[in-house]
């Protein structure tokens, strides 16, 4: 039974699925005017590890994650690199998904973006003004959240509180310092017409309109980094309970965000690492391992020694990996058994991920897995099935975390000559082994 930490409940919850053995799960994206930093990466790497989770169970899983594509950020990326908004953001969208592809995250089913759903989202808002959740003032429209009686229940905080704690907004039209935007009238950057102006909608509007349009109903899983608790998942939920009369999911989960030695990342401090920069230098299995490393929710400080260290076991991992894939390669096939101590490592490795993903542990799983890997490995008898079921396994991990590490399989004649050489060395034919080796190594085969 797979528990997570809901962040609407602050607890631990059993899951329970919405339609039988699938999962819905959306993410909210970034906004499209820039490269991702390191801390960017983490809902994108996090996420797609529970999804491999979710389906290594035997789950469908539905995955969703959108692009806000239209931002004052964007606007104004656009006026500094002289193009229009739609280069600046399929630009940034293009590197987006190179990097989530150079980290090896499974593709999504679906990418909406807001301006594919401009009609939708004027629909949704229409909606709110009708149910009395949203009202207009002069071209603009805004969120009443006085109408939602449960607005501040996933950040933990009172409506009276959230006042206390704004700057007195002196946009004196709205009813309530803390209603929020649905829509405004703007000729800046790229506008639609509407009922009520011409302009564009808030940002808090495009998930729930896409998560309506794409599961038309409730769904199970909603994510993102903690930042968006306050106020953009909030102003997600009070919305979905103004128009659908649901909370829009039943599971809300946040990961912590990544500091920069003990800092916020920020361009202002200039100590921002940027992702794609990053997989230039190391290789996506050692930045996957650094940062699931750590549990999710837990803040993560990002330093060279936790690269490093992660660097270490990734090829620890690599090796033991490597080294059982060849050995079997150069054995007669057998069929696998899993015997009482793979099973248990399995078990170990499940439960861990189903304790609300806890990653750090089940990496723990993986360093036990090499230790089995290693032990075959040394019999002097060996014990081709049960050797089998370990690699079987070891595979499995290191596909739910992402790291599968792609070993290129040996030829026919490739294996004859790994054999001579084994042969040769057995025999303390040195020259001989030498020559295999060197033979060995022209051809590109890695041992
Ligand atoms: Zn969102």
């Amino acid at each position: 039974m797979v528990k997570i930490y809901n962040s609407l409940t602050k607890t631990i919850e059993e899951f329970h699925p919405i339609k039988e053995n699938e999962v819905m799960i959306y993410v909210c994206g970034p906004t499209v005017y820039n490269y991702i930093h390191i801390g960017n990466t983490r809902p994108v790497i996090f996420f797609d590890t529970v999804v491999r989770f979710f389906k290594y169970l035997g789950f469908k899983v539905t995955y969703v994650s959108n692009y806000t594509d239209i931002d004052d950020k964007i606007i104004n990326r656009a006026k500094e690199e002289h193009i229009t908004e739609e280069q600046v953001t399929e630009k940034y969208i293009l590197a987006f998904e190179k990097t989530c592809e150079r980290l090896n995250c499974l593709r999504l089913d679906f990418n909406p973006r807001v301006t594919e759903n401009m009609s939708g989202i004027i629909d949704f808002i229409q909606l709110l003004v009708s149910k009395d959740g949203a009202y207009e003032v002069d071209g603009d429209v805004y969120f009443d959240v006085a109408k939602d009686p449960d607005y501040g229940i996933l950040s933990g905080q009172s409506i009276e509180n959230m006042l206390n704690g704004v700057r007195i907004d002196p946009n004196l039209r709205k009813r309530n310092p803390i209603d929020f935007n649905l829509w405004k009238e703007t000729a800046e950057g790229k506008n639609w017409p509407s009922p009520w102006s011409q302009g564009r909608p808030g940002w808090h509007t495009e998930c729930v309109v896409m998560i309506n349009s794409i599961f038309h109903g409730k769904i199970d899983i909603h994510g993102g980094g903690s930042d968006l608790k306050f106020p953009h998942h909030e102003n997600e939920i009070a919305q979905s309970v103004c128009a659908n009369g649901h909370k829009l999911a039943n599971y809300w989960m946040h990961n912590g965000r990544i500091d920069m030695e003990g800092e916020k990342m920020s361009k202002s401090l200039g100590n921002v690492v940027w992702a794609h920069e990053l997989l230039d230098r190391i290789d996506y299995q050692t930045f996957r391992l650094m940062v699931l490393n750590v549990p999710y929710r837990q803040p993560m400080n990002y330093k060279e020694e936790l690269l490093e260290q992660a660097k270490k076991d990734s090829e620890k991992i690599y090796r033991s990996y490597l080294t059982i894939f060849r050995q079997l390669e150069l054995s007669e096939k057998t069929k696998p058994a899993e015997d009482e101590e793979i099973k248990t490592l399995r078990a170990g490795f499940v439960d861990a991920m189903s304790d609300d993903f806890n990653t750090a542990n089940a990496i723990t799983s993986v360093f036990q897995m090499t230790k089995l890997a290693n032990s075959l490995l040394r019999e002097k008898e060996q014990n081709l099935p049960r050797m089998t079921a370990a690699l079987n396994l070891f595979g499995d991990m290191l596909w739910v975390l992402g790291m599968n590490f792609e070993i290129k399989p040996l030829s026919e004649t490739d294996v004859s000559l790994v054999k001579k050489w084994h042969e040769a060395r057995k025999n303390k034919d040195f020259q001989l082994a030498d020559e295999l080796r060197q033979q060995i190594n022209a051809k590109g085969i890695i041992l």
